[in-house]
């Protein structure tokens, strides 16, 4: 009954109060995704022109590049003019963060999201209203793929879940996000069989997580031989699923696996549809390209540095924003029917679980987005944990390092790991991705 209320009343109600256009966005993308290949293409190819344009005339940072390479909006015609422009990495991010804010908002109108990124690179990113909005019904359409509606109530495995404070986010919890969380920060038998109980009380439909957690979690499940949990729909996210972790993930829940791409610099990336062949990208929302060393494009089958162009954040536009992932380009079609275009694969974001007191088991790229987003002065950081009672920290200082930054970290590390863990911090100049295209936020040599 709340399921059904939620969905058809709640929502619909909510975004009225909330003045919010979400689920108009979400029609609209309901609508668009059935357009052919070629009227995507053609969409997709004025929303980057209507973005260079923007960017040329509101963001400092994009202004001053087109100038130092004596070119307008008006010298970009075809994929391979885009090409002029350079990339935008995360060092230019963060360097320059107050550059990249466009001159038509005021700072303080825009939500900030102080990020892990995607590689343990920490960056402060702006937002504006509409462009959350639209990046959620982003997340709704292809949560629909993986078999989730608006009402459905999922199981969430994050680190660090927000939960709600507030008497309106106490009242969005209850009647539309209708979450309940494990926190893959401490996840032990004690805590995931508490989490088995809660599930059967309030039997969640769809279970959303990182991919490692949610295969951690189905071989504890597995081991209890525990046949009740049966979501109709699973997102793995944030993370690279491994072939072993699907098979397993999809034994034990009888449930196929939908996996998900996306970062919190851009929002949704790509996501497979209910054929789980291959990753739809989200063309309605960003401009996607995959490139080789020199910064040319790969052919479809090859992998290839994959490279953004953010068509909804007016508040920080961010034009060929190299993510830092590898992805393999696809000129498949999909027996969907959906004229959004495939991406193959993806490398790239892999991170062990550390060890914790009595076992417990630690998330590692949690726990690297906690630091990262409480402590001042660290740029990138990687933890090594190579015996049950050291941790070693790999970390570039950021430029708002100072004396506080190392013990506020060791401190962290001694929350989670208790006052008895030996810490080592190496203070390194960059944190390289191993030559596979993996980049790494934790590694358990125990
Ligand atoms: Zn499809």
């Amino acid at each position: 009954m709340l399921e059904v209320l939620s969905g058809k009343v709640f929502y619909p109600v909510w975004d009225v109060w909330d003045k919010s256009t979400k689920l108009k966005h979400t029609q609209n993308l309901e609508e668009s995704q059935w357009l052919d290949a070629e009227t995507l293409k053609h969409k997709q190819w004025q929303s980057l022109k209507e973005t260079i344009e923007y960017a040329y005339q509101y963001s400092p940072y994009y202004a001053a590049l087109f100038k130092s390479l004596g070119i307008t909006p008006d010298d970009i015609n075809s994929p391979e003019d885009y090409l002029k422009i350079p990339v935008t990495t995360k060092l230019d991010v963060r360097n320059n963060a107050g550059l990249f804010i466009s001159t038509e908002y005021k700072q303080e109108s825009l939500v900030v999201a102080k990020t892990g990124g995607s590689t343990g690179v920490s960056l402060n990113l702006y937002f504006d209203k509409v462009c959350q909005e639209r990046r959620n019904a982003a997340a709704i359409r292809s949560d629909r793929w993986a078999g989730w509606n608006l009402g459905y109530k999922r199981a969430s495995l994050w680190g660090n879940p927000h939960l709600p404070k507030t008497f309106k986010q106490k009242v969005r919890h209850h009647l539309l996000d209708r979450t309940i969380y494990l926190d893959t920060m401490a996840l032990n038998n004690q805590t995931m069989a508490e989490f088995v109980t809660l599930w059967k009380a309030e039997r969640p439909k769809a279970l959303f997580g990182h991919a490692h957690s949610i295969y951690m979690f189905a071989k504890y499940v597995a081991s209890i031989n525990e046949q009740s949990l049966r979501p109709q729909a699973i997102v793995a996210t944030s993370m690279m699923l491994l072939d072993h972790e699907r098979m397993l993930i999809e034994s034990v829940f009888k449930c196929k696996v939908t996996n998900r791409y996306g970062c919190e610099e851009v929002g949704l990336i790509g996501s497979e549809c209910e054929q789980h062949n291959g990753m739809h990208l989200n063309t309605d929302h960003l401009y996607v390209e995959f490139l080789d060393d020199a910064n040319q494009p790969v052919p479809a089958g090859d992998p290839g540095k994959i490279v953004l162009t953010d068509f909804n954040n007016k508040g920080m536009p961010l034009l060929r924003y190299q993510i830092e992932d590898i992805g393999i380009p696809s000129d498949r079609i999909c027996s969907c029917g959906r004229g959004l275009p495939l991406m193959e694969g993806l490398q790239g974001r892999v991170a062990d679980f550390l060890k914790g007191p009595n076992g417990t088991l630690v998330a590692g790229i949690s726990l690297v987005e906690r630091t990262l987003t409480l402590i001042k002065g660290l740029e990138q950081i990687q933890l090594v944990q190579p015996a049950l009672d050291i941790i070693e920290v790999n970390r570039v200082k950021g430029v708002d390092y100072d004396v506080n930054t190392d013990p506020l970290l060791l401190g962290e590390l001694q929350t989670v790991f208790g006052s008895s863990i030996k810490c080592v911090i190496n203070d390194v100049k960059e944190i390289a991705q191993e030559n596979n295209g993996k980049y790494r936020f934790s590694i358990c040599k125990v």
